[in-house]
């Protein structure tokens, strides 16, 4: 037959060669921000619209990109950074592959707006769909702005793929994190949507980690440093005693570019043996400096895995500068509840509420890989919730402890099995041990955690099964009342509610954990609390499992049996921030065998 073969048409192509490249907002933040450190900028400005899902803006004040290579920008294979093979040995940029903007191009709404020193005029690029460009003079300072509006917006089926925006605007910080720690010498502003979250002046290396994660990480940054042939270290570790259930702050950077590596991570996990909790993650921030002839980094799309000539050497020698500077430092292995949380949320908005929530993000996650789930579910929180709407049927209480248990965290499942005892205390603590300190755990605060942090991850991550009810539920909600919950709806179903097509006042399906007489409750007071809250466009997923939390965990002044306080205490250290209820008060107090020691010898 032939004539069966045909050419891509460069648009096609480009779409395709977008999914390498662009999987969600982030990743085109990602190439923009290289794109303009590569400009040689000493100022970088980002605008995100929606966590990057309606707009990523970047603004530079570096080389700008002249009238004639505007249009060249966009197409695929061009570059100003790589004539020859032989240069990728050699180079200095971030980026090389000349893909990124023809790709963005290629699915989103894509302006460039650029001046060059030489140039008397700026000028603009319009493209959409890579087929549209529109080429016009305006007049602006040196420097350059990449303007990405509705992602995916030709795409339907990838669109429908991204996440909230809450999800979507972490994965963003994330990149932002990954680019500003290795950049103090240009400084950075962030906004989103109309919030500054981030405003970092040029600074050395040690005040920009402070700057993005707060300053209470100032005094607990280790310096590591050494200088060999085969690699340079230098950088920080974060002390042993702010080490975290969840993997956030853990950085390396080789030769400027932010990487993940197993193994590296392995060698740091190594020298901390013996100082961190098993289930504990130490932090860090570790730049490695190689030989680029030694080093390939281009054996992934998105550049963020490398390959080393000699990994032997470098996990030895990384291991033992780890080693030494715990050493010297004299870093005494200390459980520290007692922090103080206005100091813990280092972004802009660490006064307001609601708190952005810390969801752990798989950062490889990729829509389009069935392999890779986000969220690992906890079954015991489930059964907890059932076993105290249930009540006094002792079987499901030995069913649902047993749960809890099986699920917890691995320091705690030793505990709990060589008999963990705990007893309440005024209807309102539960008081209990871990290693050398006396816990007092806030019962009705430690399940709001739990609650909390259950609904955030149904809200974004999975959803919640349901049950209907034999007999819908009406709230009788005015009609100004149901249009709140109706803006809600997408994600109280995901937390298993279900509303009549009708109507939004009647409710036929409920949350499993939720007891159909406490469901109208539930809603009534979440729509109540949101009447009278203002709106402060950040968060409403945060803010209504916040909310919602409240009326769901069970509160002070109610009996629990053994059984019951241990499975919440499992439950609360399954939890990404045990100490903190959702609005940010503290849960647990500890006081250690010293601290009574020292009480009893006054
Ligand atoms: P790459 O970065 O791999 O070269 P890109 O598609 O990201 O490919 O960019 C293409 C070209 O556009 C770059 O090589 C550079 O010359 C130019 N460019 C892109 N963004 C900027 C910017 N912010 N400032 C100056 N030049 C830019
Ligand atoms: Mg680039």
């Amino acid at each position: 037959m032939g004539g069966i073969i045909k050419r891509l048409e460069a648009h096609v192509a480009n779409q395709i060669a977008a999914g390498e490249v662009v999987q969600r907002p982030s990743s085109a933040l990602k190439e923009l921000l290289e794109n303009a450190v590569d400009s040689g900028a000493s100022r970088i400005e980002v605008f995100l619209g929606d966590g990057g899902k309606q707009l990523i803006k970047v603004v530079d004040n570096g080389q700008g990109i002249d009238r004639d290579d505007l249009p060249l920008s966009i197409e695929r294979h061009a570059t100003s950074k790589l004539t020859s093979a032989d240069d990728l040995f050699r180079l200095q940029t971030k980026g090389f592959r000349g893909e990124a903007l023809a790709s963005i191009a290629s699915i989103a709404q894509l302006r460039i707006q650029s001046k060059t020193v030489e140039s008397e005029e700026g000028y603009v690029l319009t493209a959409q769909g890579s087929n549209s460009v529109e080429l016009l003079p305006t007049s602006r300072p040196q420097g350059t702005i990449v303007t990405v509006q509705h992602l995916f917006y030709n795409i339907p089926a990838r669109r429908q793929f991204l996440k909230s925006a809450t999800v979507e605007l972490k994965h963003c910080l994330d990149e932002f994190h990954r680019l500003v720690l290795v950049h103090p010498e240009i400084s950075f502003v962030l906004h989103h949507n109309s919030e500054v979250l981030f405003q970092l002046p040029q600074a050395p290396i040690k005040q920009r980690i402070t700057q993005v994660f707060g300053q209470k990480y100032a005094e607990k940054l280790v310096p590591i440093s050494e200088q060999t042939p085969l690699v340079g270290i230098s950088g920080f570790v974060l002390k042993p005693d702010m080490a975290k259930k969840s993997r956030g702050m853990q950085y390396f950077f080789v030769n400027d570019r932010f990487i993940k590596s197993g193994f590296l991570h392995h060698a740091v996990l190594q020298a901390f043996e013996g100082l961190v909790n098993p289930g504990l993650h130490p932090g860090y921030f570790i730049y490695l400096q190689v030989d680029p002839a030694r080093l390939d980094v281009n054996i992934h799309p998105t550049k963020t895995e490398v390959k080393f000539d000699d990994e032997q050497g470098i996990y030895a020698i990384l291991r033992s500068a780890v080693k030494h500077s715990l050493g010297q430092f004299q870093v005494a292995p200390i459980l520290d509840f007692d922090k103080d949380p206005n100091l813990d949320t280092p972004y802009a908005y660490q006064s307001k509420n609601p708190v952005y929530p810390k969801i752990e993000v798989d950062r490889n996650f990729n829509p389009f890989n069935e392999q890779t789930t986000t969220y690992k579910s906890k079954p015991s929180q489930t059964q907890w919730e059932t076993l105290y709407s249930i009540g006094d049927d002792p079987h499901r209480q030995t069913m649902a402890h047993f749960e809890s248990q099986q699920t917890s965290l691995e320091g705690w499942e030793q505990e709990t099995q060589s008999a963990l005892t705990s007893f309440q205390w005024e209807k309102k603590y539960i008081v209990t041990k871990h290693q050398s300190a006396l816990l007092v755990i806030h019962q009705s605060r430690a399940h709001q955690r739990i609650v909390y942090e259950r609904l955030l991850a149904q809200m974004t991550m999975e959803k919640a099964g349901s049950q209907t009810l034999l007999f819908p539920l009406t709230l009788g909600l005015s009609i100004a009342q149901q249009s709140i919950l109706a803006s809600m709806r997408g994600d109280l179903q995901a937390i298993g509610f279900e509303f009549d097509e009708q109507s939004i006042d009647h409710v036929v399906g409920i949350p499993m954990d939720v007891l159909p007489q406490d469901a109208a409750q539930v809603l009534i007071q979440l729509v109540d609390d949101l009447e009278s809250i203002e709106h402060t466009g950040f968060s409403s997923v945060d803010r209504m499992a916040q909310l919602m939390s409240k009326t769901m965990a069970i509160n002070t002044g109610k009996f629990l049996t053994v059984e019951e306080q241990l499975g919440l205490i499992n439950d609360l250290f399954s939890c990404k921030e045990p100490e903190f209820s959702p609005d940010r008060k503290p849960v647990i107090v500890s006081i250690t065998a010293e601290e009574l020691l020292k009480k009893f010898s006054l």
